[in-house]
């Protein structure tokens, strides 16, 4: 398998990689990938810095392939953030690392993943470099679309813009890397909507289907303004315990890092010069935590949207494929028991509360305004 075959139906996007891959001579030092949450992007980067790199253009088997995609090559750096902000001294560092030669590899490759959280400061700094780096480096920047970001980048780059791909396409890509069952893997690919990595983690963890079928329950549960309040809070204690696990672990691994960095790890009380440190450090996390649960409770709505749009898609008799093939039955008696105008209501409702979520609104508050707007308002 090639590196480029995981990028599924994404092959007249990345035609210029390959070709840049295939053609060295026809290089350009500052690439900017951009598409939708899970259309590949840093597979993208990553399949490209192994093309570079590998002397077969990327079979996918070598060492140098390998190390590549999972970023332990010597001379490819990822820097992948959960943070809201990318910090300025993480960027003076990348900046310094492209200065050097590859160490063992043909090209030095630096591979942003979310350049869209740069603060304009920590761009200028970013930006000769990469328009005048030395001859074996190459810069991967990538962001959700171009506009998000700072047009001085923009200008300096060569674009690559990838698609939402088919889900039938992503469904295949599960059954043959992964090894999914195909049934498993056709109804995971089309309840995820092609995201990817959703669809993976679909297909791979039991709990993360039930969660999903429980968020979609909701859409026909909330019968009246208690069910409401309840399915409101039911959401943000999931997105809660989520973002916990998610977080905790590596919380503590980078707290105890950074006291044994300071020299405090021998459990002494802190001196008061480093507290500040500790305390940003904390501030941090919290901020990932905070953005781990929106993110959840973001494709919670998403999923309920998805169930809503596959019921107008009944009441409306499109006959276009079901997002929720699965939950047919359901979705059928939803869209029997009331009028389109209800449904696209609902969907009204979704996409108001994500918006509010997106514009930090308390969850709860946006929750629940949301849960009471589903509430079914047609007589059976
Ligand atoms: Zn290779």
């Amino acid at each position: 398998m090639s590196v480029w075959d995981q990028l599924v139906g994404q092959q007249e996007s990345i035609a210029p990689l390959r070709a840049a891959a295939e053609r060295p001579e026809a290089m350009t030092h500052a690439w900017l990938v951009t598409g939708p949450p899970g259309s590949g992007r840093s597979v993208a980067a990553r399949a490209f810095a192994a093309a570079l790199q590998c002397t077969e253009g990327g079979c996918g088997e070598c060492r140098a392939c390998t190390t590549a995609l999972s970023g332990a090559h010597a001379d490819v750096t990822v820097l992948a953030t959960e943070k809201v902000v990318i910090g300025i001294d993480e960027v003076r560092d990348l900046v310094a690392t492209a200065q050097s030669r590859p160490s063992e590899g043909r090209w030095r490759i630096i591979i942003v993943e979310d350049a869209d959280r740069m603060a304009e400061r920590t761009t200028n700094l970013l930006l000769k470099s990469i328009e005048e780096p030395p001859a074996r480096t190459v810069w991967v920047l990538c962001a959700p679309s171009a506009q998000d970001v700072m047009v001085t980048i923009r200008s300096r780059s060569r674009h690559v813009g990838l698609r939402v791909p088919d889900p039938e396409d992503v469904a295949r890509l599960l059954v043959e890397r992964d090894g999914v069952d195909p049934g498993l893997a056709r109804e995971c690919a089309y309840a995820a909507q092609s995201h990817i990595g959703v669809a993976r983690r679909l297909a791979r963890d039991p709990d993360a289907r039930a969660r999903r079928e429980q968020i979609l329950a909701l859409a026909t549960e909330i019968r009246g303004v208690g069910d409401a309040v309840l399915a409101a809070a039911d959401l943000v204690a999931v997105a809660e315990e989520d973002a916990k696990a998610a977080t905790e672990e590596r919380d503590v691994a980078e707290r105890n890092e950074l006291l044994r960095t300071l020299g405090a790890d021998d459990g002494g009380r802190l001196p008061p010069a480093l507290r500040s440190q500790v305390k940003q450090l904390e501030e941090d996390q919290k901020r990932r935590a905070t953005r781990h649960k929106r993110d959840v409770l973001d494709r919670a709505l998403i999923d309920l949207m998805s169930l809503y749009r596959d019921v107008s898609v009944i009441q409306v008799g499109a006959g276009q494929a079901l997002v929720n093939e699965s939950h047919r039955g359901h979705i059928e008696q939803l869209a029997g028991r009331t009028h389109l105008t209800d449904t696209l209501r609902c969907l009204d409702a979704l996409a108001e509360a994500r918006k509010r979520l997106a514009g930090n609104v308390s969850p709860v508050l946006a929750l629940e305004a949301m849960a009471l707007a589903l509430r079914p308002r047609t007589a059976a």
